[in-house]
């Protein structure tokens, strides 16, 4: 392949930059009806194709950035996004939620989304949801952890309603999170990206954009890692250009790209990277009386929204590596270690915090202009996450489980007979997230959507207030937590500004 040297003059319709869930549905959106638009993706990831996943939890943490954590501040939170192409759709699980009805509302009502009609929402839905293989998985596929949740919420008298996911041919390998191997889940590295490559558009990898001004993008290519797939540039430093740029960094690097391109853009830097949300998350283990297969099968087929309203939290079934494991179970010394002995009879269960968008909550830049996660969980979303773990741990319990090491107890290892005395020994007042500290898959925010300049970064379009050529289009541009697992979300949003975009292309 020939090498294209920094020299070389290139020039395109549309940069988008990132290859994620929302860059890259934004960019099939875009060049469906129109082949002849010329676009490129600048992802700052390798190419890693399904060949390089090899389900080895140390190497693949290479995938994501720093390693799989990118810590906040205050050292309570570590936010997992991948850096690779595909984005986080590389690692996701491919759980497939709508956007819940009432947050819509809230985001056509306060914020001026109101392109979001139920009209246009099922419609886009129903054909994502073909397109992706979205369905729920039969229950001859729930495994024991899968089961055990079943057994233990329905002794509670929860609610149990089945997960839909997006894999075709999937083979049960439960590696979901180190990348799939055999390219059965739906997600843009197997489904959008090979198609709009076939329709002309040119994916620059191992490219990280630095800054970007008006129709300008600022990047630095760097050699492909060993065993990915190489790029036709050779290292060093670039700039393009394009009549439209779409920044779909994610929200840790979208915010930090416009934050670090203010001196090149006439911009406030005043709504950019405030009013994040991470769907903060807490995964529990206890140990049941027998062996367990959890490491087999498809990690999670069934969840419970039966505190959904109430208490602002989902549970979901999950099941985790032992490194990911031994991190999520307090403590540390002979208890845990003693514990970490008990892997193959672990239960698991994942908790999800629906927490509010406040402003003080933000990504902002390191003197490198690295994202910083800036989060303090409000205290009313602290007492969910207690209620939840109470919640969780009676449900170990009534599943079978004998013994519990719990972040926010102030009794460990819980066993079966405290199941009385739950609440006293969880705590709001004993959960520590110095010594337990949560984590997110989910952020969403930092560039948000809305009609009111004062309060968002982008307006309806996605189209950064103040500048004429910039858009983004990814999680970041959400006004407040979707509530639920985001994906099919951003999506529904990636459309929304690609038509318009297209639109806007034809008549111009
Ligand atoms: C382990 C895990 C499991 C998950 N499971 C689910 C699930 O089951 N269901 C669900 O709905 N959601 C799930 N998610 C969340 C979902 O993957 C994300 O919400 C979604 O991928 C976000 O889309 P995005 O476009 O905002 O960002 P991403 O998909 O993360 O894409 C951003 C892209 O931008 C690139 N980039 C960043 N900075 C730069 C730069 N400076 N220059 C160039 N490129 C850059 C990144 O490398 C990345 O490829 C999961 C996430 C993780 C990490």
């Amino acid at each position: 392949m020939d090498q294209l040297s920094q020299n070389s003059v290139r020039d395109f319709d549309v940069i988008v930059i990132g290859s994620g869930v929302g860059g890259a549905t934004f960019a099939d959106y875009l060049t469906r009806a129109n082949k002849n638009i010329k676009v490129a993706i600048i992802e700052s990831g390798p190419y890693r194709d399904r060949s390089y996943f090899n389900q080895k939890e140390i190497e693949m943490t290479e995938i994501y950035f720093n390693r799989g954590a990118v810590v906040s501040s205050n050292m309570q939170i570590g936010v997992a996004a991948a850096n690779t192409v595909g984005g986080s759709s590389a690692v996701y699980t491919g759980v497939s939620f709508r956007p819940p009805e009432s947050v819509l509302e809230v985001w056509r009502n306060e914020f001026g989304l109101a392109f979001l009609t139920p009209d246009f929402v099922n419609k886009s839905l129903d054909e994502i949801e073909e397109e992706l293989s979205i369905h729920e998985l039969p229950e001859s596929w729930d495994n024991q952890n899968n089961l055990l949740f079943k057994k233990g919420a329905e002794a509670l008298g929860m609610d149990l309603k089945r997960l839909k996911i997006n894999t075709k041919g999937c083979q049960q390998q439960g590696f979901c999170n180190l990348g799939c191997t055999t390219g059965a889940k739906q997600g843009a590295l197997e489904l959008q990206l090979p198609s709009v490559m076939e329709r002309g558009v040119e994916l620059i990898c191992n490219a990280k954009v630095n800054k970007i001004g008006e129709n300008k993008v600022y990047c630095s290519i760097s050699k492909a890692p060993k065993g990915t797939i190489s790029s036709s540039y050779e290292e060093g430093e670039y700039s393009f250009t394009a009549d439209y740029i779409v920044v779909a960094a994610g929200v840790l690097n979208t915010p930090a790209i416009l934050l670090r391109s203010l001196s090149e853009l006439s911009i406030s830097k005043e709504n950019i990277g405030n009013y994040l949300t991470l769907h903060p998350a807490m995964n529990l283990n206890a140990v049941y009386s027998e062996e367990i297969s959890n490491y087999k099968g498809f990690p999670k087929t069934v969840y419970s929204d039966h505190y959904s309203k109430s208490d602002h939290f989902y549970l979901e079934t999950s099941f985790y590596y032992p490194g990911l494991t031994a991190k999520n179970i307090p403590g540390y010394g002979s208890l845990h270690s003693e514990f970490m002995k008990e892997y193959s009879k672990m239960m698991s269960i994942l908790i999800l915090i629906h927490d509010k968008a406040e402003k003080h909550n933000r990504i902002s830049i390191d003197k490198k202009g690295n994202p910083q996660v800036n989060y303090i969980l409000d205290p009313k979303a602290k007492e969910s996450l207690v209620k939840a773990i109470q919640v969780s741990t009676k449900l170990f319990f009534a599943a079978g489980c004998t013994k519990a090491l719990i972040p926010g107890s102030n009794k460990n290892p819980l066993v079966k007979e405290d199941m009385p005395l739950i609440e006293k020994y969880i705590t709001t007042k004993d959960l520590n997230f110095s010594y337990s500290p949560m984590s997110s898959a989910h952020p969403q925010g930092g560039a948000r959507m809305g009609d009111d300049p004062s309060v968002s970064v982008c307006d309806t379009k996605g189209k950064v207030y103040g500048t004429k050529s910039i858009y983004v289009c990814d999680a970041a541009l959400f006004p407040t937590s979707v509530q639920v697992n985001p994906y099919e979300t951003i999506m529904l949003l990636a459309k929304h500004i690609a038509v318009n975009m297209r639109n806007e292309i034809a008549n111009s």
